[in-house]
């Protein structure tokens, strides 16, 4: 079967593209690399030993998909392509909308005309807003998304209900948590563009002496060590779930089938626990400094991911450490390319 990859390149989106190239699916990949770079898929090349076709556009442009799938047959599409910068989202929200739910329609229109089922869709655990109650599971009810980036997400899985609803199409909606690490063979990874926002890539730059000092935003939570804890899952745990999802739709007998899935590990992780895994995982100390809390932060989320195991049979068990190590490891190779 041949699956449409919109974002191969990215970070999820790459590590996605080596677990189906993996599982014997061939693979098509559309990404404008506005947040990658080529060399990303010569590696997916080393790494798999194949060579996905790749298309470099802009989904928005719906004239070159309608040309892509004039050309391939596709039999399910993984949907990565998405801006996905919390605060950068509350500075340019229209840009936002316009590319996360535009490029959206355009495959859904592009599917529905086709006949085409078997839709995966990136959501996230910001659908759930600040939960009252962890751990956070399916049916945690949604509450109004703190940033327009979250909001896309909302309204991407509405429109992906009515679609599967309305067409009689099959749609799995995956909410990631925190999603960390890099491939095994140090070859993919979260490429750093711009200053870091997130936890994970901050640690990293700070312990290679590219920044001089984490910020730990806020160690005044009510939580044992006072600072705010997240759900922190492997990027590869994370792109099997990807493929289990695929195949669960694939074989799906139903004609309308509309999955959800929280993908996490079901453990929290302070900040503070974080900066300490990766000192010990690594052998390198990281430096840091405790600063207000930032504002739009929660104090905890963290999954039940319960639903994923028993209906997908898939599980994230890389360790923190782990993962961690992983990180560090692409941080050297990225820094062997300079
Ligand atoms: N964080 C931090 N310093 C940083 C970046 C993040 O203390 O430089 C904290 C942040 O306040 C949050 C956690 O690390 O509690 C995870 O933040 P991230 O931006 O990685 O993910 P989020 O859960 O906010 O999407």
């Amino acid at each position: 079967m041949t699956i449409l990859v919109t974002g191969g390149l990215g970070y999820i989106g790459s590590h996605t593209v080596v677990e189906l190239l993996n599982n014997h699916f061939d693979v098509v990949i559309v990404d404008d690399l506005s947040n990658s770079e080529k060399f990303i898929l010569d590696n997916i090349e080393e790494v798999t030993g194949k060579s996905p076709v790749y298309y470099p556009f802009d989904l928005k442009r719906r004239e070159l998909l309608t040309q892509l799938l004039d050309a391939h047959k596709i039999d399910g599409c993984i949907n990565f392509a998405a801006f996905k910068a919390v605060g950068e989202s509350q500075v340019i929200p229209l840009d936002y909308y316009e590319n996360n739910l535009f490029s959206l329609i355009n495959i859904l229109q592009e599917f529905k005309t086709r006949n085409i089922s078997n839709f995966i869709f990136s959501s996230s655990c910001t659908v759930y807003g600040q939960a009252d109650e962890m751990p956070i599971d399916e049916n945690t009810p949604l509450k109004e998304a703190e940033s327009s980036y979250g909001k896309t997400k909302q309204m991407g899985e509405s429109i992906l209900k009515d679609f599967a609803t309305a067409y009689h199409k099959k749609v799995s909606l995956l909410r990631y948590f925190n999603p960390i690490g890099a491939h095994p063979s140090a070859k993919l990874g979260e490429l750093p563009i711009g200053v870091p926002n997130n936890l994970i890539p901050y640690v990293t730059q700070t312990a290679a002496g590219i920044r001089e000092k984490l910020s730990i935003w806020g160690d005044d939570y009510p939580t044992p060590d006072g600072t705010a804890i997240r759900d922190y899952i492997y990027v590869v745990d994370l792109a099997k779930a990807h493929v289990a999802a695929l195949k669960k739709l694939i074989n799906d007998p139903s004609e309308t089938v509309i999955d959800i899935f929280n993908l996490g590990t079901g453990k929290g992780s302070s900040v503070l626990e974080v900066v300490h895994a990766f000192e010990n995982a690594n052998q390198v100390s990281v430096p840091y400094q405790i600063c207000e809390r930032r504002a739009g932060d929660i104090t905890i989320a963290y999954a039940n991911a319960d639903k994923a195991e028993k209906e997908l049979g898939w599980k994230a068990d890389t360790s923190l450490e782990e993962a961690l190590r992983t990180t560090w490891e692409w941080q050297q190779y990225l820094e062997s390319r300079n």
